[in-house]
């Protein structure tokens, strides 16, 4: 719980306070309340058809345990709000995977902006700090300043960066990346990708060269496809992920800038819509700002 505290304080001054706030109001569970209920949740991105479940769902909770405290109405909410969680993922894998030999690859995905090289620089750190032998590939050559961008991360954490110049061929340094962290005995290597989701045929054939490459050299990478998603950006976000989904397979979403916003419901928008496992989340721009997903943190997090 404590992990996300500091993380989520928008989410909770928003979504939390309002459904505290329907709380401290609170005189009856009756048509009124389920109605303002309703609108918080969806405020808060949790989405239309995800609302009404979660409203649905409380009326039959608090039928069936007879809850009429305020106390315990609120405890029904964050305890329905973990289960539908878990119930609709239930076949979901949010763990992040590991090669069982050699180097572990996993493929960064997102548009502009979302936060792709700060989670790179983020998760390097992180692998780097558990005494990995940690490689990042700057295969964003398009985007102007991507490079530079992760090289800088490189310096900062302290791992090295395989780049080459703007506009080269993405897959060329995917493969010399992939190449040195086989030679070298790399454990892991983080690769960034250029998101241009305006020509998708581009990025499409972009992105299957760039596996192409890896599948030659390790059968079994990449161990992971992670796509970034801004949650500042709400139902946007979900958009964005059905067309990367239509481009290429993504295994996990990394969930970033969650401390910017309050509307924190849209991971649960997340899992009723793509059924894509929220692996990471970022919870600001430091190197230390990345947590694993917890759904029961995540909702504990948004009410305390
Ligand atoms: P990319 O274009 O997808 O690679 O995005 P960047 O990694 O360059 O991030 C874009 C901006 O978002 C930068 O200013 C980052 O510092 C910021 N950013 C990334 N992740 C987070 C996060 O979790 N929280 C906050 N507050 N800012 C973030």
């Amino acid at each position: 719980t404590q992990r996300y505290y500091h993380g989520l304080t928008k989410s909770r001054d928003g979504f939390g306070a309002k459904i505290n706030a329907l709380l401290a109001n609170f005189r009856s569970v009756d048509e009124d309340f389920f109605d303002d209920l309703e609108e918080t949740l969806i405020e808060a991105d949790v989405g239309f058809e995800m609302a009404m479940k979660i409203s649905e769902e409380l009326r039959n909770e608090v039928k069936f345990q007879n809850v009429k405290q305020k106390k315990d109405v609120s405890n029904v909410i964050i305890e329905k709000l973990v289960n539908i969680y878990e119930e609709e993922g239930k076949s979901e894998d949010s763990q992040l995977h590991f090669a069982k030999q050699g180097p572990t690859i996993y493929l960064f995905v997102g548009v502009n902006g979302v936060g792709k090289t700060t989670t790179i620089g983020k998760l390097a750190h992180r692998y780097q700090t558990e005494g990995k032998k940690v490689l990042m590939a700057a295969a964003d050559t398009f985007r102007a300043g991507a490079i530079e961008q992760l090289v800088e991360w490189g310096r900062r954490v302290n791992v090295e960066v395989v780049h080459k110049e703007e506009k080269s061929d993405p897959a060329a340094v995917v493969f010399e990346a992939v190449q040195k962290a086989k030679k070298e005995n790399y454990d892991i290597l983080l690769v960034d990708t250029a998101g241009r989701l305006q020509n998708k045929v581009n990025l499409m054939n972009e992105l299957e060269k760039i596996q192409r490459v890896i599948v030659r050299e390790l059968p079994e990478a990449p161990h992971e496809v992670i796509l970034a998603l801004d949650a500042t950006t709400g139902q946007n976000a979900l958009t964005q992920a059905k067309q990367f989904g239509e481009v290429t397979k993504v295994s996990g979403i990394v969930l970033t800038k969650l401390d910017g916003t309050a509307r924190g419901g849209i991971v649960l928008a997340i899992r009723n819509e793509l059924h894509i496992p929220v692996k990471l989340v970022g919870l600001g721009e430091k190197m230390d700002d990345l947590r694993d997903f917890n759904s029961e943190e995540f909702v504990y997090g948004l009410f305390k």
